[in-house]
């Protein structure tokens, strides 16, 4: 094969060239939505109980049909809502004037099938409408991830306070060592104390481990008991429905909060499709979901997210996915969790609507640690997009959970974290760190950070702690002995809610003040614009607020430390010269009065003296004047040409504009243009003096060109721009003649 011509080798350069594109496969389960294996929807129900569940009778039904059948559909409304026309359930799906609660009663009656078929047919911005009217909480809300490489106790405790500083309501970490998971989960929960009252912990293990860790008090939610959509996948795993169910009310009945995690692709990628597509498998996990009480269901991909992103329409239909918790009325803990591209544009364009229509949580797990820390493999969003979150929020007016929280709040939480779980292990005897660790801890921005630690103490604690018989009611005492009595009144506080179980409710979470929010006392009532949820005042400032915000005042400040109060000294009004070998230079209204530094960071005596040094080497003389009366760096530029002996004049801005005019010129046009500000050097300002020059002694010098980047100058430069035009404005005097300028040093 003949090698592909350069623009092509250029593309198949290019990161999204990363991913994995399949041919769909319907036999595979390779297939988003539709196989041709589906069953048609179906639902026969003699005697009040179903007898034929999608074209499977009674007598053939597998354990999820019997499970589903039995437990997770109201057949009060059953023959009703399968009466109903795919394409008129679709649209009272969309249609804001249907209320949710009617969408939920039917939902309950219909089968796996069925909803299949309906949500099916929901285009990308149809899904947002309808997951904005039917997620079940109206506050939507957010779920990190918190775990690092070595299990370091100091560092998951430092990042679980900066997590829940950010606004994450979840935290959930896990181990890449199994035996450590007693001391992450203490670590965790101690940190997030330390963050913020009312922050939900777990840790995700093998079952029977984390069950444990719930019942000892030492987390408050679990969420990875798996379902599959196919009888042997399940079997595969030794588990059936009725295991599943089993354990999910034993979390329950401790008050521990608990959902389910599902996903598109995963029966695909073990080989046990049956030909089915992955939306319908989905379907029969989400009303198995419902059939087992869970409060909710994680899903959306997560583990095989990137099997769904290879196929059309897989993205797509990980949102359905979503959707369809949410009209199973349970809690959507929206995946965008494992990183399903390496394109920033496509995992950007993955959670994008989610974050547009909220969500119960926007994210089944937001990285709030660097993607090599993140134990759970990278997620689709980690700690290198924090900011581009949070800026994305403030961009278009949504509540995606996140907040700014300033680096001094950020500096102080990880500094108290690292010293409540110093103490608690010290407290315990559990393990004793150095003060060269916990500074490290504390400054971290990963676990690269941290240099050699000593893994095997981080062991030992944590046999310590499941071996000991210690409970959360240890960590609460160990905590108030040790001065952190706020963080042992929030840890007592996540104990004594499990004892009235308010947070056992559809999408509940705690507010800072440990209210509940959820189906019950939060529900959703998106009934059109105008009504739902919308920023509140407190909130909308939050999300506006980012650290990275400037205003007028803020570059006044800056200019003002950098002032150079006595470069300049004026002379009275400004005469036109006669020397034909003078270029005059002028200086914008705020130019050395308010503004003393340009776009690119030099001081503007500095660019002054490079131009005044390049007229020199080429036997020119600069004469520096100041323009009153316009802004406009072409006009400031025409009048000092006007002035100038020789009719060459450069004009220059504050914000470090430059051009060289002629005296017989139209304002608008001029010889040579800096405009872009930002990257004009010294060497640039210096090639300026000497062009001008040559433009005055007759010549007809190669024209300076404006340095190229490729970078967003203008989308890192446009507000200071607005700030310093601003400044000149406020300087500007019209009517008011030039002035004539000595500057220091300069004769
Ligand atoms: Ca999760």
């Amino acid at each position: 094969m003949s090698r592909p011509v350069g623009r092509i080798r250029f593309m198949d350069a290019q990161r999204v060239n990363l991913d994995g594109f399949a041919v769909p496969d319907a036999a595979l389960g390779l297939i988003a939505f539709d196989s041709p294996a589906d069953p048609e929807p179906s639902l026969v129900i003699a005697d009040g109980r179903v007898v034929e569940l999608d074209g499977r009778p009674e007598a053939e039904f597998d354990t999820l049909d019997e499970f589903i059948a039995r437990h997770g559909l109201d057949l009060a409304v059953g023959d009703e809502a399968m009466a109903l026309d795919n394409v008129e359930f679709a649209r009272m799906v969309v249609d804001p004037s249907v209320a949710r609660a009617e969408i939920i009663r039917l939902s309950a009656g219909m089968t796996p099938a069925k909803l299949a078929k309906s949500l099916a047919m929901l285009r990308a911005p149809e899904l947002m409408m309808a997951m904005t009217k039917m997620r079940a909480r109206r506050t939507p809300s957010n779920q990190a991830h918190v775990t690092n490489r070595l299990d370091d106790p100091l560092l998951l405790a430092a990042d679980a306070a900066t997590a829940a500083a950010f606004g994450f309501r979840e935290l959930e970490s896990t181990v890449p060592v199994l035996a450590d998971a007693p001391s992450n989960a203490v670590a965790v929960t101690i940190g997030a104390a330390v963050g913020a009252a009312g922050v939900l912990v777990q840790c995700s293990v093998e079952e029977a481990a984390e069950l444990e860790l719930g019942l000892r008090g030492f987390v408050s939610y679990a969420e990875t008991i798996s379902l599959y959509g196919t009888d042997q996948v399940f079997l595969d795993g030794d588990d059936t429905p009725w295991s599943k169910a089993f354990l999910t009310s034993a979390y329950a009945s401790r008050g521990i909060k608990m959902r389910v995690t599902s996903g598109g692709g995963a029966e695909a990628l073990m080989g046990g499709a049956e030909g089915r597509s992955m939306f319908y498998l989905e379907s029969r996990c989400v009303a198995l979901a419902r059939a087992i009480g869970s409060q909710g269901v994680q899903n959306g991909g997560i583990d095989s997210a990137s099997v769904a992103g290879a196929v059309p329409r897989g993205v797509r239909s990980l949102t359905a996915e979503n959707l369809m918790v949410m009209m199973r009325n349970l809690e959507s803990c929206s995946g965008n969790d494992a990183l399903m591209s390496e394109s920033e544009m496509r995992r950007t364009a993955r959670t994008l609507p989610t974050l547009l229509a909220g969500s119960d949580f926007i994210c089944s797990g937001f990285g709030s640690i660097q993607r090599y820390d993140n134990m759970f493999g990278p997620s689709n969003m980690n700690a290198e997009d924090i900011d581009d979150f949070l800026a994305i929020q403030r961009d278009w007016g949504v509540d995606g959970g996140l907040r700014t929280a300033t680096a001094e709040n950020i500096g102080e939480l990880r500094r108290r974290a690292v010293a409540a779980v110093r103490a608690v292990y010290s407290w315990f005897g559990l393990a004793e760190f150095t003060d060269e660790h916990a500074e490290r801890a504390i400054d971290a921005a990963g676990s690269k950070d941290l240099g050699d630690t000593d893994t095997m103490a981080v062991l030992n604690a944590a046999r310590t702690i499941r071996d000991s018989g210690m409970t959360g009611i240890d960590i609460v005492t160990a905590l108030y002995e040790s001065g952190f009595q706020t963080e042992a009144e929030r840890v007592l506080d996540m104990l004594k809610a499990r004892v009235d179980g308010d947070h056992l409710h559809t999408a509940a979470i705690f507010d800072e003040q440990m209210n509940v929010l959820s189906l019950v006392t939060d529900p959703n009532d998106y009934r059109g614009p105008g009504t739902g949820y919308d920023l509140s005042g407190e909130r909308a400032v939050e999300i506006d607020a980012i650290r990275q915000q400037r205003s007028v005042a803020d570059l006044l400040d800056a200019q003002a430390g950098a002032a150079d109060s006595d470069a300049f000294t004026s002379s009275g009004t400004a005469a036109a010269g006669q020397d034909p070998r003078e270029v005059v230079i002028g200086l914008s209204p705020a130019a050395g009065r308010a503004i003393w530094t340009t776009l690119s960071g030099l001081p503007l005596t500095v660019a002054l003296q490079e131009i005044l040094a390049g007229l020199e080497e080429e036997g020119c003389l600069g004469r520096v004047v100041r323009i009153n009366d316009t802004i406009d760096v072409g006009r400031i530029g025409l009048i000092a040409a006007r002035l100038s002996g020789s009719g060459i004049g450069i004009g220059l801005q504050g914000k470090g504009t430059a051009l060289i005019h002629r005296r017989d010129l139209p304002p608008l046009a001029n010889l040579e243009l800096y405009s872009v500000a930002p990257n004009i050097t010294r060497e640039l300002y210096r090639l300026l003096g000497i062009n001008a020059a040559r433009h005055a002694l007759g010549a007809t010098p190669d024209p300076a060109r404006n340095p190229y980047s490729d970078e967003a100058i203008e989308a890192r430069y446009h507000t200071k721009v607005v700030s310093f035009v601003a400044i000149e404005r406020r300087c500007e005097q019209p009517g008011r003649a030039p002035e004539q300028l000595e500057l220091r040093g300069v004769s």
